[in-house]
């Protein structure tokens, strides 16, 4: 094939948007590869993680990742987080938000390009649009022809699958939230006490539905933030799919460009093909610079590379390139590459250095605790004996898969009684306390001192807490009261 006939045929499948829908066409390429691979991981994991199990003992759910709203539990394979732990969650949060402005300062928007559940879900239901409608060009002529039996036979195709994709989608939500077999079991089967998840499930279907198959690029465009945020983050070192004019420019057809050559005279290597617009999922022409629009996928960097190849030109008009190198090059400077920046490895160290702590604490973390609130009304009784007694609520959290008993010792005001309601002392006067596998308990404790005052004001007290089995202690203060 000639560079001249190249060029025609390419210019006629200019497809670029029409009726202001954008029509991406299909492309092969690396990044095109790397998409798929990135969007079978994510979709694998998301559809199939409720289903993974992990054995947590008898009495624990054996889901490897399950946030237990009614027993106040979040599991993720190994980890258990328990309501006074919401900490670790903020932990992951902060570390998710550095990694974002990581990958940003090292590669601009490959989170919007890869991984955002937007684009892998877009992606999802474009690549069957795709196969039920045809190409762009096919999709052009689809929606502009008439309404034949052929194309409501393909519109129905069409968003009968993308509804069962986005029930789909639903239906996996609401299993991260249960038993994953017991919920499916339950929903199959219409049995009652699960209203709440069919109300989930509807929401789900009817947003996944919405964003992927009718907003798709509208979302980055007008709902997300991030683009401005990360606009604002970015640097002149960022990676950024850059369109490259010293070599492209002056754009011209590739048979003026062999004749300018010919000449001496200057061409670029750009032939204006537009295929790297034709394959834009939100329709943008990276020729004209760093755009919102631009989700960084790459694919206008595949389709410009195929052209590159066939017209015998070296690839990579399109890549991956910094501002910084855009300038140096207009300058007849060699390009410099800054991974490692002030930045980077500050925002690396950061995310190392917390997520290290996190991991630390939760290894060390002890698997028992407890809590103390005291009486507020009345904060302390005169007995009729001329003593006093404080009341305090305990709350005691055993995080073993196993049930324990905890002794309860008070030191700090001397004489003073110690009683748990309903839990009457042994023979030695010791009281101890039951508290089932991975279960909480709480306890009233009365403090009392009889006959002689204690001192007036505030006493501190601590209440000491010891596994009767392995003698591991712990201990929370309080104080005692003396009106
Ligand atoms: S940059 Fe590449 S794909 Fe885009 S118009 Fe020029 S030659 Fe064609
Ligand atoms: S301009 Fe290129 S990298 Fe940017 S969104 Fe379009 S195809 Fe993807």
């Amino acid at each position: 094939m000639s560079s001249t006939d190249t060029h025609h045929d390419l210019v006629d499948e200019h497809i670029v948007e029409e009726a202001r829908r954008i029509y991406p066409k299909k492309v092969d390429g690396h990044f095109r590869h790397i998409k798929w691979g990135i969007q079978f991981a994510t979709l694998a994991i998301y559809y199939f993680l409720p289903f993974v199990r992990w054995h947590r003992g008898p009495d624990a759910p054996s889901q490897a990742v399950l946030v237990d709203f009614p027993h106040r539990r979040f599991y993720f394979f190994f980890i258990e987080i328990w309501p006074q732990e919401v900490y670790y969650l903020t932990g992951l949060l902060i570390i998710a938000a550095l990694t974002l402005f990581l990958m940003n300062a090292v590669a601009g928007r490959i989170w919007c390009g890869y991984m955002c559940p937007q684009t892998v879900w877009t992606d999802f239901y474009m690549t069957t649009e795709r196969w039920i409608e045809g190409d762009a060009r096919d999709r052009i002529k689809l929606d502009n022809g008439p309404w034949t039996l052929e194309k409501i036979r393909k519109k129905i195709a069409k968003h009968f699958v993308w509804i069962l994709i986005a029930w789909w989608t639903g239906g996996v939500w609401v299993l991260y939230f249960a038993d994953a077999p017991t919920l499916v079991y339950k929903l199959a089967t219409l049995q009652p006490g699960v209203g709440e998840a069919y109300l989930w499930i509807g929401i789900l279907t009817f947003t996944t539905y919405v964003f992927a198959g009718w907003m798709r690029e509208k979302v980055c465009l007008h709902a997300c933030p991030w683009p401005r945020i990360q606009a604002a983050l970015t640097d002149e070192y960022a990676l950024n799919v850059t369109y490259r004019y010293d070599r492209g420019e002056p754009r011209m057809s590739a048979k003026a460009a062999t004749a300018a050559r010919a000449h001496g005279a200057a061409a670029g290597d750009c032939v204006d093909c537009g295929q790297c617009v034709a394959v834009c999922p939100t329709g943008v022409d990276i020729r004209k610079g760093a755009q919102l629009g631009c989700i960084q996928c790459g694919l206008c960097i595949d389709a410009c590379d195929s052209v590159m190849e066939k017209l015998h030109r070296p690839t990579r008009l399109i890549g991956y390139d910094t501002e910084m190198n855009l300038k140096r090059r207009e300058c007849g400077e060699a390009p410099i590459y800054k991974p490692l920046r002030v930045r980077t490895v500050f925002y690396a160290v950061l995310i190392l250095a917390i997520g290290g702590f996190m991991l630390v604490t939760l290894a060390t973390r002890d698997d028992m605790h407890v809590n103390v609130l005291h009486d507020r009304n009345p904060l302390a009784v005169r007995l009729k004996d001329g003593g006093v007694r404080n009341g305090y609520t305990l709350r005691f959290s055993n995080k073993k898969p196993d049930v324990r008993r905890f002794t309860l010792s008070v030191a700090g005001v001397p004489g003073a009684q110690t009683e748990v309601v309903g839990v009457p002392p042994d023979a030695k006067g010791q009281v101890t306390i039951e508290v089932g596998a991975d279960q909480t308990r709480e306890a009233r404790v009365l403090l009392s001192t009889h006959g002689a005052p204690a001192a007036k004001g505030q006493t501190p007290i601590v209440f000491t807490v010891t596994d009767a089995e392995t003698g591991v202690a712990t201990e929370v203060k309080d104080v005692f009261i003396t009106p």
